[in-house]
C-alpha cells in the first residue's frame, strides 16, 4: 500500500491493454498506479509496428474501445499512425498518458511471500513494489525469426518487420521476404513499387478475403459524423460480422464450406495464371489460420519485379537464399515476416509466485490461465491477451476491456475485503482449462498446425468461441472462485 494507503498497482505495458486497464482502474477510484513500458512511448504493438502499409484489418468502428468511439475514423481500416494517434488521444483525455513510464524494461516480478506483494525489477535496475500486477505485454511482441542454417552468415542488410529500418532505402534493390502472414501481405504491395526485384518466400498458403479500404467518400463519413445512431449501428454491424468468422472456423464441414468457397472465388479471379493459383493455394482447412483480409496482396506477386518462391528455405547464405533443390536466390536485403515467439507470451520476463514457483515451470506443457486472466499460486497477478484469448474473427478490443472489468472487479473485492491480495483457486482454473481445451474440438483451429498451438498441438493462444460468450463470461467476477489473502496486519498474531 501507498502512504495513502491505497493498493499499488503497476501495469506492464502501455499498448491497448495497459491504456485500457488504467482508464478502468482509475474510473472506479484506484488511484496508485503505473505504467512500464519497454518502448520509448506508449503504444505497444502500433509502436512497434511500423513497417510500411502497418494498418489494422479490424474495422475501426469496432478495433477502438467502447467508451471512446469515433465517427472520424477516414476510412474502414485505419493505418498504424492513425491507430496510434487514437491511443495516445484517448491515453490523454482519460489522464493515463502521465502514469507511463517508458523506457523501462521489466526484467523480472517477484511474489513476496512475507511481504505479500509483488517486487518488479527493471533492466535499468529499478525496483518497484506492487500490491498487483497487470502482465499487458500481448501475445505478439517478440519477433521471432527461422531457424534456417547459415542465417547468421548473411553479408546483406536484413531486419525484421516488427523492426522496420526506415533508414534502409529499398529502391532499385533485391529484396527477399520470408513469409507471407498478416504482416507480409500488408507490406509486400508497399514494397514491391519500390524495390527493383522482389522475391516472397512463402511456407504455407493462405485463405484470402477481399479489403480494398479504400477512403470512405464523403457523403458516407457525413452520414456517419451526422446521422444518429450510424456509428453506433457500424460497430454492432462488424461485431456480428466478426461473430459470422467465428461461426465459420467453429463449423467447418458448413459454414467454414460456404467461406472457404467465397474465398476460393476471390483469389481466382484475382489469380489468373494456373502455376501461380497452385503455388499460392492453400492446403488446410478454411479459418485454421488466420484468414488474410487484402485485395492488393496477390496482384503485387503478379507484378513483372516480384516472384512468389514456394519451395522450401534449406539455407541462407552470404549473398542470399537457397531453396529445395539447390538454387540461390542471390538479395540485397532479407526481411523478415515471420511473425513473434507467441507461444512465449510475457518472458523473457522472470516470474515468480508464491514458494519462489516460477511461471515458467508452471506453464511447461503450455501456457493456461482462468479465463485467460488469473493464474493459481501468483497472487493479483492479472495477464490482459493471456492465454486462449486471442481472437480469429473479432476485436481484440472487446477482449482487452472485458479483462480489464474482471481484473477491477478483483482488485475491489480484495480493496472493500481490506485483503492483501485475490488468488484464484487451483480446481477452477484446471476446470476452466479443460472447459476451453474440451470447446476446440471439431473446429477448424484443430486441423493444421499454426501460431495458435503448442509443438504438443494443444491451442494456447484462441479463446475456442465467441466474442459474446467471453464478454459474458467475465461480466461478473465470481468471488468463490477465489481465495482472498489476508492482510499481515489481520493476521492473528501469536499471544
Ligand atoms: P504470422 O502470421 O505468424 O506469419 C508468419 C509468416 O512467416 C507465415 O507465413 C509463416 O509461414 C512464415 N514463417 C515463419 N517461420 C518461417 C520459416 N522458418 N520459414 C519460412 N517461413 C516462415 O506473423 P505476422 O504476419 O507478423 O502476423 C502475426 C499476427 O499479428 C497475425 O496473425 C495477427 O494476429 C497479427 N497481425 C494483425 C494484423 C491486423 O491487421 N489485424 C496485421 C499484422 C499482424 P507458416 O504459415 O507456414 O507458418
Amino acid at each position: 500500500m501507498s502512504q495513502q494507503g491505497e493498493p499499488r498497482i503497476l501495469i506492464v505495458g502501455a499498448g491497448f491493454g495497459g491504456i485500457g486497464a488504467a482508464i478502468e482502474l482509475q474510473r472506479h477510484g484506484f488511484r496508485d498506479i503505473t505504467i512500464l513500458d519497454a518502448a520509448s512511448d506508449l503504444g505497444g504493438t502500433w509502436f512497434h509496428n511500423s513497417y510500411p502499409g502497418a494498418a489494422c484489418d479490424v474495422p475501426s468502428h469496432l478495433y477502438s474501445y467502447s467508451f471512446a468511439t469515433r465517427r472520424d475514423w477516414l476510412r474502414l481500416c485505419s493505418t498504424q499512425r492513425e491507430i496510434l494517434d487514437y491511443l495516445h488521444a484517448v491515453a490523454h483525455d482519460y489522464g493515463v498518458d502521465r502514469l507511463v513510464v517508458p523506457d523501462s524494461m521489466v526484467t523480472s516480478c517477484r511474489w513476496d511471500d512475507a511481504g505479500r506483494r509483488w517486487s518488479v525489477e527493471t533492466q535499468a535496475g529499478d525496483t518497484h513494489e506492487a500490491d498487483a500486477i497487470v502482465l499487458a505485454t500481448g501475445q505478439l511482441h517478440q519477433p521471432a525469426h527461422p531457424r534456417v542454417p547459415g542465417i547468421e552468415r548473411f553479408a546483406g542488410h536484413s531486419f525484421h518487420s516488427a523492426e522496420w529500418d526506415h533508414d534502409y532505402d529499398l529502391r532499385g534493390r533485391r529484396v527477399a521476404v520470408i513469409g507471407t502472414g498478416a504482416s507480409a501481405v500488408q507490406f509486400v504491395p508497399e514494397i514491391a513499387e519500390q524495390a527493383g526485384r522482389l522475391v516472397v518466400f512463402q511456407r504455407t498458403g493462405n485463405w484470402f478475403m477481399p479489403r480494398r479500404n479504400r477512403a470512405y467518400p464523403r457523403p458516407v463519413l457525413a452520414a456517419i459524423r451526422r446521422v444518429p445512431g450510424v456509428q453506433a449501428f457500424r460497430r454492432r454491424f462488424m461485431f456480428q460480422y466478426g461473430e459470422s468468422l467465428t461461426s465459420m472456423i467453429r463449423h467447418p464441414a458448413t459454414l467454414g464450406r460456404l467461406g472457404a468457397a467465397r474465398s476460393a472465388a476471390f483469389m481466382r479471379w484475382q489469380v489468373r495464371d494456373p502455376e501461380l493459383r497452385r503455388r499460392i493455394w492453400p492446403d488446410y482447412t478454411f479459418g485454421c489460420k488466420r484468414i488474410l483480409f487484402s485485395s492488393a496482396f496477390l496482384p503485387a506477386l503478379q507484378r513483372p519485379n516480384v516472384d512468389l518462391v514456394a519451395d522450401a528455405i534449406t539455407e541462407i547464405t552470404p549473398t542470399g537464399i537457397v531453396t529445395a533443390g539447390g538454387v540461390e536466390h542471390e538479395v540485397d536485403c532479407i526481411i523478415y515476416g515471420t511473425g513473434f515467439r507467441t507461444n512465449d507470451f510475457m518472458f523473457p520476463m522472470e516470474i515468480s509466485g508464491v514458494g519462489g514457483r516460477s511461471l515458467r515451470d508452471v506453464w511447461a506443457a503450455g501456457p493456461h490461465a482462468h479465463l485467460g486472466i488469473t493464474v493459481p499460486g501468483f497472487p493479483s497477478m492479472f495477464v490482459m491477451y493471456g492465454p486462449n484469448t486471442n481472437t480469429s474473427g473479432g476485436s481484440i478490443i472487446v477482449y482487452l476491456e472485458a479483462q480489464a472489468a474482471y481484473l477491477r472487479q478483483a482488485l475491489q473485492l480484495v480493496r472493500d475485503r481490506g485483503a492483501a491480495a485475490i488468488d484464484v483457486r487451483a480446481e477452477v482454473e484446471a476446470q476452466s482449462d479443460r472447459e476451453t481445451q474440451a470447446r476446440f474440438a471439431g473446429t477448424a483451429w484443430t486441423r493444421c498446425d499454426s501460431w495458435y498451438r503448442t509443438q504438443d498441438g494443444r491451442i494456447v493462444a484462441n479463446w475456442p468461441g465467441y466474442m459474446r460468450e467471453y464478454v459474458a463470461r467475465t461480466a461478473t467476477l465470481e468471488p468463490a472462485e477465489f481465495e482472498l489473502i489476508p492482510s499481515a496486519a489481520r493476521e492473528p498474531q501469536p499471544a
